[in-house]
């Protein structure tokens, strides 16, 4: 590694920077991350001016590093933002309790307020006690869909007008190849976009300052101004689809370094050919959140949990919609086949 700094000249370089290959100070590698945050925000024009923004924040590298940014750019350009932080408490014993801790020591260190939004009040179920009943396979549907309306609800609870998430490069380009892979064309559409609009009722409008910064600068920015974050894995992550994805994803970064904008541009720049059927939006007949069903995933995974029926929400049983919605008995062959678990 040369002495050197190549942007300043003046300092020692410490680190060769992943996305550019160029050797930088310390100083000069936290400037150029920031400036492109900034970049990356007023080129999309996330926000404006006199918003409330929540952070979704996990006490993970990402989410903690988003908050740090967030704060600082907020000052620095006077952006005009309300930031808070919001935390969603899945209920998994020795991993989000620890995490937790974080996020509280987050929220003093950046004073910022914070809100934590816990599945057990929500939903009535922790991940714990959804783990015992689904078993290790399906958790992360579960997980992953209560996440997404969980925050939602923190965010309309907390009256923000947008919701900042620490998605990465690397989360971005895992995700079209996954949707690529599964040829799941209406969220391939999706994915990319740094920002979506209010969906409709209680779906509160979602970006991504982070789309470009790659996951390494976010260790590197995180290790270096010595934040305060969380690095322990879920205990029940056994979500092997994107593990493959992220074991695919850095194989091929390691034999061509642009592979990870590579992909995001290409997801960008995919079109949808005209005549392509898309889900319709509408909203869910029970609890009112956008639904292109008759019930939402959420409320139809709940149903399964509730009736002891787990496999309910898991692949495509949408015929048996209208069954619960009108509180028919289902068949025993139909019963037979919700109950049985991957563990
Ligand atoms: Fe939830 Fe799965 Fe993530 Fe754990 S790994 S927090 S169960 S989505
Ligand atoms: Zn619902």
């Amino acid at each position: 590694m040369p002495a050197q700094c190549s942007s300043c000249t003046e300092k020692r370089a410490v680190l060769k920077r992943p996305k550019t290959g160029h050797s930088l100070c310390k100083e000069c590698f936290f400037w150029a991350f920031e400036e492109e945050v900034h970049q990356t925000i007023v080129a999309a024009e996330l926000f404006k001016s006199g918003e409330t923004v929540g952070i979704a924040a996990s006490g993970g590298k990402d989410s903690t590093v988003l908050a740090h940014v967030m704060k600082l750019l907020n000052e620095r350009y006077s952006y005009g933002l309300e930031l808070m932080l919001i935390s969603v408490d899945e209920g998994i014993t020795g991993y989000r309790d620890d995490s937790l801790e974080t996020v509280k020591r987050n929220q003093q260190q950046y004073e910022l307020p914070l809100k934590i939004v816990s599945y057990e009040e929500l939903y009535g179920w922790t991940m714990d006690a959804i783990v015992k009943q689904v078993g290790l396979k399906n958790n992360c549907t579960f997980c992953g869909v209560f996440r997404r309306q969980a925050l939602d609800r923190g965010a309309v609870m907390l009256k923000v007008d947008k919701i900042c998430t620490g998605h990465n490069a690397d989360d971005v380009a895992e995700t079209v190849l996954m949707n690529v892979l599964r040829g799941d064309i209406a969220r391939l559409r999706r994915c990319t976009a740094i920002s979506t609009s209010s969906e409709g009722e209680g779906v509160v409008p979602r970006c991504k300052p982070l789309k470009y910064a790659y996951e390494k600068e976010i260790v590197l920015y995180a290790y270096f101004k010595k934040l305060d974050y969380f690095s322990t894995e879920c205990i029940y992550s056994p979500n092997a689809y994107r593990g493959y994805a992220r074991t695919f994803l850095k194989d091929l970064e390691s034999i061509r370094p642009s592979t990870i904008m590579d992909i995001i541009h290409s997801g960008e720049n995919l079109s949808v050919r005209e005549g392509v059927k898309m889900p319709v939006q509408g909203t869910c007949s029970r609890c009112g959140y956008i639904s292109s069903q008759a019930l939402c995933k959420s409320c139809v995974l709940l149903e399964g949990l509730n009736r002891g029926l787990p496999k309910l929400g898991i692949g495509k049983h949408h015929r048996l919609h209208d069954k619960i919605l009108s509180q028919q008995p289902l068949t025993e062959k139909e019963e037979r086949k919700l109950k049985s678990v991957d563990f």
